[in-house]
């Protein structure tokens, strides 16, 4: 290595170490002592960049060398793409979307009012009297997914559904898969049994009766199928759902079960297939990378890193999740305590831009079509088809 590259690969490090341990010092006085979710969120998310900035630039590094080595060889067609040749072996490139795995898309359809934190602000009794923002937002979204050729999953909340059945609707009819987000946004793990069976069984068929379709998948509030409720999992097998994604394998005050599979597992008795939201392992430590808040407050180049360690490193398809409030930064003013409102609605206008890089990046599919590719023991399915097989249902219909 000659001295220009000895001296900057010397300050990266300077760089990167100071920063790294900037956040971790930031995360442990911030996050663990006061509880000052947002800051440490942050600073933790610096470490994460720190680390995965290193490791793709060693990643460029060997990559570099490898076509380097491989000039000199005979070349396969790459359809204008660019190959990685590894051996003389044609690789998948790291950065080429048109390459990369497909992962599961999916939509909380849900109001501003209906979160977990807006909770402390607006009581279920004050939900009829907020002002709805939901068909704005949800339309903004729709027309960002439409502009990239790219279908997802909607998990309908049934407050929702009774309240905008054109709205859902609509969603199903530009090819989108649709699911339930239970009733009226209460965490599983509050409820007992018979309630969640009757609020969910209610939910499911007010959905269904909209888009005359049944229902396959289910999420809960809050990712609140924790350790000690996966009781809900037999009852949504026996509901009728083929598939949930409620499982959150982090740590985390309200709905954290870091102990959990990070890719998706069969559960009660092989009858429901769990996807549990993307993961990526840094230190033996699972961080979220799985879209809404981490990818709303975090710079995305957190997120882009962990997705593809997860690519690397997992041969299912990653989920990812989003609210369409969070593409909305006008919502009106709920009353909160500070760290709540970071929460609830810092980082609402840099969402869309975040949002249009990672659909440009990777690619994403609707959660049935993941879930058909793993029970065919493909692992991934790709983007292409499943815009085809909605295209040529809707010219069937039409
Ligand atoms: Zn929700």
């Amino acid at each position: 290595m000659n001295h220009d590259g000895s001296s900057a690969l010397f300050k990266s490090t300077v760089i990167l170490l100071v920063v790294s341990v900037v956040a971790i010092a930031l995360n442990l006085v911030f996050s663990h002592s006061l509880h000052f979710e947002p800051l440490g969120l942050f600073s933790f998310g610096l470490f994460c960049i720190a680390y995965g900035t290193a490791i793709t630039s060693r990643s460029r590094r060997k990559e570099a060398q490898a076509v380097a080595v491989s000039s000199s060889q005979p070349k396969e067609p790459t359809n204008g793409r660019p190959a990685i040749v590894r051996d003389g072996v044609p690789r998948k490139c790291l950065f080429d979307s048109s390459l990369r795995p497909c992962h599961a898309l999916t939509i909380d359809l849900e109001d501003y009012f209906h979160t977990e934190v807006a909770s402390q602000g607006v009581s279920f009794a004050q939900w009829e009297h907020q002002p709805s923002r939901i068909e704005a937002s949800t339309h903004r979204l729709l027309e960002l997914l439409d502009r990239n050729q790219t279908r997802a999953t909607f998990f309908v909340l049934g407050w929702v559904a009774q309240r905008y059945p054109r709205l859902v609707r609509e969603i199903h009819q530009r090819g989108h898969e649709i699911g339930c987000h239970s009733l009226d946004h209460q965490l599983v793990c509050r409820m007992t049994k018979a309630e969640f069976c009757e609020t969910t069984a209610t939910a499911k068929s007010l959905i269904e009766a909209i888009i005359q379709e049944p229902i396959l998948g289910y999420r809960a509030p809050c990712f609140s199928i924790t350790p000690g409720c996966e009781w809900a999992f037999d009852a949504l097998a026996k509901l009728g759902f083929s598939y949930d994604s409620s499982v959150h394998p982090v740590h985390h005050p309200l709905y954290g079960n870091p102990a959990a599979p990070r890719g998706a597992y069969a559960v009660a008795d092989n009858q429901l297939m769990e996807f549990p939201i993307a993961t990526w392992k840094v230190a033996g430590r699972n961080l979220s990378v799985g879209g809404g808040a981490y990818l709303r407050l975090l710079p995305y180049r957190y997120i882009h890193c962990g997705l593809a360690a997860w690519e690397k490193e997992m041969q299912t398809p990653a989920m990812i999740y989003l609210h369409p409030w969070e593409l909305d930064p006008y919502q009106p003013h709920i009353p909160l305590s500070f760290p709540s409102t970071v929460r609830q609605t810092w980082g609402t206008t840099l969402m869309e831009d975040k949002l249009q890089r990672l659909l440009t990046q990777f690619r994403f599919a609707p959660v049935r079509d993941t879930y058909q590719a793993i029970l065919a023991g493909n692992g991934y399915v790709a983007r292409k088809s499943t815009f085809q097989h909605v295209e040529a249902v809707a010219q069937v219909a039409g």
